[in-house]
């Protein structure tokens, strides 16, 4: 295409996900001059979700949201809509280990805050999201549309680099309709298979779990009583997260993590084959599993991108990292990486500087960086530690964890930095 028909904007996000979307909202709303084109491959819907309340009226995909990820939507003025349609505080967690007595609780009081988290269902939280990015007017929308690539190679951009010291230089994105994009910062945030990461070369360093993971939303015989559980089984982690709407508390949502073929045979059961496997792997902590949702599966892989900068480029949320759910952060660090991100690009326009400015974009890599991989390296030892049945091992996580839920300083620590709140 004809480089004079480019429409040029001040940043280019790709990926209307939780991540590129809280970005959007937090830039645009930061900085009304900013213009901001918005690149999503997947017809969005910013209609409300419906509030059934029933399994099939959930949607199966939720998030564990710290109290730093509700600042961010607080910021962005949504947490009271998001939290007025339905989400669920829990006051309490426990994780136990399936081969032999450890136990750990986890009590919001302990903190001193009246809960640990929320759940809240995925898709309520991307339509207020999406929502708020149509009332404003420096954000134009292209969607459905799918980026084709960047239309400059790496190498060339690369020798380019120190242009764009000076904030001058644009990257150029080409859409699957033949239209192009410019601007001085394209920001990757096309989730864990980004095409932008691979077609602009960034390394990265990835490690297959060898778990795929079943999600659904479930009714229980019991209330899950605000709490999130966790067992850890030798073939991977089963927790049933609570759910709100329903005042009892009956509906919770799962996600059952093993190893691909037993996955695999959990799928292929009907819905009563599957809810008596359930409650039994999760020792009938909640009664019978009286109904289930569709179950999807996924194949969950580790990866972190060693770069999330290059010059007029980053990466945020999923596309830098995907991380095992097993501790539910993977949004909440995408959540951060927006947070730091928006801090450097506002601060950048107050100053007058371009957005594309290397060692911009390397402020906001080297203040994530740490904690992302820190995070990472937790839940793989994790993995690790609950994935032997070896006994020593098993001896050891048992006393382990006794020793760690009678340590109540310790135990502040880690809940602290897993609320992110540090
Ligand atoms: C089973 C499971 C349970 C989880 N539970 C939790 C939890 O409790 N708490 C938590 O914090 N995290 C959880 N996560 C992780 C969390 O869901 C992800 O971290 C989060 O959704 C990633 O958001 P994102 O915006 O970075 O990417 P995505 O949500 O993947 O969004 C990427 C967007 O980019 C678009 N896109 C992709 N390619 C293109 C292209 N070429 N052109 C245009 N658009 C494109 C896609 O259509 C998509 O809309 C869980 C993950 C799994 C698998």
């Amino acid at each position: 295409m004809d480089n004079t028909q480019a429409q040029s904007f001040d940043v280019v996000i790709v990926g209307a996900g939780l991540a590129g979307a809280a970005l959007a909202c937090v830039i645009a709303q930061g900085d009304p001059q900013l213009r901001i084109a918005m690149v999503e491959a997947q017809t969005l819907s910013n209609e409300a979700p419906s509030l059934h309340n029933t399994v099939q009226g959930f949607d199966a995909r939720v998030s564990a949201l710290t109290l730093a990820s509700q600042q961010l939507l607080a910021d962005i003025g949504l947490w009271p809509e998001i939290v007025s349609q339905r989400a669920a505080a829990y006051r309490h967690m426990r994780v136990w280990d399936a081969e032999g007595t450890g136990v750990v609780d986890f009590a919001a009081a302990e903190v001193n805050q009246a809960c640990l988290g929320y759940i809240v269902e995925n898709r309520i939280t991307l339509a207020a999201l999406l929502n708020r990015l149509q009332s404003l007017t420096n954000v134009h929308f292209f969607n459905p549309a799918k980026v084709a690539g960047l239309s400059e190679s790496v190498a060339a951009l690369n020798k380019r680099a120190a242009g764009f010291n000076n904030g001058e230089q644009q990257r150029c994105l080409d859409l699957a309709d033949g239209q192009q994009l410019t601007a001085p910062l394209i920001v990757a945030a096309d989730g864990a298979n980004s095409l932008l990461r691979q077609q602009a070369g960034f390394a990265t360093r990835e490690w297959d779990y060898h778990h795929h993971a079943i999600v659904a939303t479930v009714q229980t015989e019991l209330p899950h009583q605000h709490t999130a559980w966790q067992r850890f089984l030798p073939e991977g982690p089963l927790a049933f997260l609570p759910l709100g709407g329903d005042h009892q508390g009956h509906f919770c949502s799962i996600v059952w993590s093993a190893l691909p073929d037993y996955t695999q045979q959990l799928m292929a059961l009907n819905d009563d084959e599957f809810s008596q496997q359930l409650a039994a792997a999760f020792e009938h902590k909640l009664g019978a599993v009286q109904s289930v949702s569709q179950r999807y599966s996924f194949a969950l892989r580790q990866r972190h991108a060693v770069d999330y900068v290059q010059p007029g480029l980053a990466l945020l949320g999923d596309a830098a990292h995907s991380i095992h759910p097993l501790a539910g952060q993977g949004i909440n660090l995408g959540f951060s990486d927006v947070r730091v991100l928006a801090e450097e690009l506002l601060r950048a326009r107050q100053r007058g500087l371009g957005l594309g400015d290397i060692s911009l974009l390397q402020r906001y890599q080297r203040r994530r960086k740490a904690e992302n991989l820190a995070m990472m390296a937790a839940m793989d030892g994790f993995k690790q530690l609950f994935g032997h049945n070896n006994i020593a091992l098993r001896w050891l996580r048992n006393a382990g964890m006794h020793g760690f839920n009678r340590s109540p300083a310790i135990k502040r620590r880690v809940m602290l930095s897993a609320m992110g709140l540090h």
